[in-house]
C-alpha cells in the first residue's frame, strides 16, 4: 500500500485501518487461547526480552508515534510524547525490573499444624486477558496494562477506542514487529459492539479504562460471567489549597493538573478548593497564568484542542447551566461565542461562584474548566472535597505536612498528592486506582501483575 504524508511524517497505511468486524471475536479468542498455551510456558526472562525489543522498537519509532498521537486526540506533541510514550517506556522498564520479583513464588511460614510441610504461593497468569482502553491517552493506557498482563504470562486482545483508530493500528504494528508470537497480543480495532462480543467470549479477565456508565455495563457483563476485572473509570479530582502553601507552586499545580491534555484526564483537577484569606489572590494568580498559555495549534503550543465534538458538547452544557445558574466566568469564552462544530479549541475556562449542585461540580467534565472556590477551616474542605461520587485522586497544599497527611487520611480517593499535582503518581511504581465510581482494582507498582495471576497455593509434605 501507499505511504501517506501527515505532517512530514510518513505514516503508514492510515487511511485504510481495517475494522475488526464483531463477528470475529471468536476467532480472536481461538487464536488467544493457542497462543496462551505456548506463552505461558515460556519463561519470564523470554517474555521480558520480548519486552524489551518493544522497548526498542517504540524509541525508534518515537518521531511517528507522536505524530500519530497528536492526529488522532489533537494534543500537542510533546505531550504525546511525555504522558503516552514516555510512560509506556517506564512501565517497560518497570516490568524489567519487578516483575520477576513480583511474580517469584513466595515461602509462606505456616503454624505447628502444618509442621514438616512446605507452603509456597505461586502466581500463574489467568490465560486471555481482554483489556479495553479509551481515547484520552489511546497509547499509554493501552500499552501498559498489555504489558503488565503480557509480563505475567497471559495472552492479550486488546481493543483500543474507535475515536483513535490510528494509533490502535500503531499499537498493532508495533507488537508485530516486536517479534511477539502470533496471537500472543491482537489488537481488535473496532467500536463498542466489538468490545461487548469479545466480553461475550469469555476472557478470563476484564482490564478497563473509559466512563463510569460503561464501567457500569462491563461489569454486568462480566458479573454475569463471573469475570474478574480491573475498572479505572472517571474522577471529579479536588485540590485543596490550605493559606499556608506556596501560592506559585500551587497556581502553577492547578495550570498543569486541569489543563494538560485539555482536562480530557481521569485524573484531572476540575475542582479547586482555597481558603479563604488567600482565595482572591489565587484566583488572580491563576487567572494570570492561564492568560500566559499559548494555544496557537503549532509545534510550540501549550494547549491542544478537544478529541471529539461530543465531548465538547458536554463541557458546552456544563458550563452554559453553571452560568445559567449563577457562576462567574473569570476567564475564557462563554459557550454561545465558541467556534462551531469543526473548531475544538475552546480556550480554557474559570469558573467561581459555581452552585455546588450544578452539573459542572457534580459530573465529569473531562475538559479545560476550572471550578475554584473558598473553604474556611480543614473540615469543610475535607467535607467539600468528599462530596462526590468520584474518589479517584487528589492533592492537599500546605507547608504543614502532618496537616496534609491528616487531611489526606480523611479523603475519600484512590491517591492522594502532597505539594504536587495529581499527575505525578501515573507512574509505574505506586498502585493506582480509585475509590467509589471511579473504579475497582489497582494496576502499577508489583500488584499490577499480580492481579493478572491467580495465586495458586502449594503445601509440600516431602513425607
Ligand atoms: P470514553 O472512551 O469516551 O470514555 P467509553 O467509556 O464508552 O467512552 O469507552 C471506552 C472504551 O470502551 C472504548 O474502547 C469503547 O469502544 C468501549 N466500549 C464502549 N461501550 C462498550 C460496551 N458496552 N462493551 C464493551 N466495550 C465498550
Amino acid at each position: 500500500m501507499e505511504s501517506t504524508t501527515l505532517h512530514h511524517v510518513p505514516v503508514r497505511d492510515w487511511e485504510e485501518i481495517e475494522l475488526t468486524p464483531p463477528d470475529a471475536s471468536a476467532d480472536l479468542m481461538r487464536r488467544a487461547r493457542e497462543a496462551f498455551d505456548t506463552w505461558r510456558r515460556k519463561s519470564i526472562d523470554e517474555r521480558l526480552s520480548l519486552l524489551r525489543a518493544l522497548r526498542h522498537l517504540i524509541v525508534d519509532r518515537m518521531d511517528e508515534g507522536m505524530e500519530i498521537i497528536s492526529q488522532d486526540t489533537g494534543k500537542p506533541k510533546v505531550e504525546a510524547l511525555t504522558s503516552d510514550i514516555l510512560t509506556v517506556l517506564d512501565a517497560i522498564r518497570h516490568a524489567e525490573k519487578r516483575a520477576k520479583h513480583a511474580l517469584k513464588p513466595r515461602r509462606v511460614r505456616t503454624p505447628i499444624s502444618l509442621i514438616g510441610k512446605r507452603s509456597v504461593v505461586t502466581y500463574q497468569p489467568r490465560g486471555v486477558v481482554l483489556v479495553i482502553s479509551p481515547w484520552n491517552y489511546p497509547f499509554q493506557l493501552s500499552v501498559v496494562p498489555v504489558i503488565e498482563a503480557l509480563a505475567a504470562g497471559n495472552a492479550v486482545i486488546l481493543k483500543p477506542s474507535e475515536v483513535t483508530p490510528r494509533v490502535g493500528a500503531w499499537i498493532a504494528s508495533l507488537f508485530r514487529e516486536a517479534g511477539f508470537p502470533e496471537g500472543v497480543v491482537q489488537v481488535a480495532i473496532g467500536e463498542k459492539d466489538l468490545g461487548a462480543r469479545l466480553i461475550e467470549e469469555h476472557p478470563d479477565y476484564i482490564f478497563f479504562t473509559g466512563s463510569v456508565q460503561t464501567g457500569k455495563i462491563i461489569q454486568q457483563e462480566a458479573a454475569k460471567r463471573l469475570i474478574p476485572t480491573t475498572l479505572e473509570l472517571g474522577g471529579k479530582d479536588p485540590m485543596i489549597v490550605f493559606a499556608d502553601a506556596k501560592l506559585n507552586r500551587a497556581v502553577q499545580g492547578a495550570v498543569w493538573g486541569a489543563l494538560t491534555n485539555y482536562g480530557q484526564v481521569c485524573m484531572s483537577v476540575e475542582r479547586i478548593y482555597v481558603e479563604e484569606p488567600i482565595y482572591d489572590t489565587f484566583v488572580e494568580t491563576l487567572k494570570r497564568e492561564v492568560a500566559r498559555l499559548r494555544s496557537n495549534g503549532g509545534d510550540e503550543t501549550d494547549l491542544g484542542t478537544m478529541t471529539t465534538e461530543m465531548q465538547k458538547e458536554i463541557v458546552r452544557r456544563q458550563v452554559e447551566d453553571a452560568v445559567a445558574n449563577g457562576a462567574k466566568l473569570v476567564s475564557g469564552i462563554h459557550p454561545r461565542d465558541w467556534p462551531k462544530s469543526g473548531d475544538l479549541r475552546i480556550q480554557p475556562i474559570i469558573l467561581t461562584g459555581v452552585d455546588t449542585r450544578s452539573a459542572v461540580m457534580r459530573e465529569e467534565t473531562f475538559g479545560p474548566v476550572i471550578c475554584v472556590l473558598p473553604f474556611r477551616d480543614e473540615a469543610e474542605a475535607i467535607r467539600a472535597a468528599n462530596d462526590s461520587v468520584y474518589g479517584l485522586s487528589a492533592s492537599v497544599w500546605t507547608s504543614d505536612i502532618a496537616k496534609a497527611r491528616r487531611v489526606a487520611q480523611s479523603l475519600e480517593t484512590g491517591s492522594v498528592l502532597i505539594n504536587d499535582v495529581v499527575l505525578a503518581i501515573a507512574n509505574p511504581y505506586l498502585p493506582f486506582g480509585g475509590v467509589k465510581e471511579s473504579g475497582i482494582g489497582r494496576y502499577h507498582g508489583d500488584e499490577g501483575y499480580r492481579i493478572f495471576c491467580h495465586e495458586k497455593s502449594l503445601l509440600i509434605d516431602r513425607g
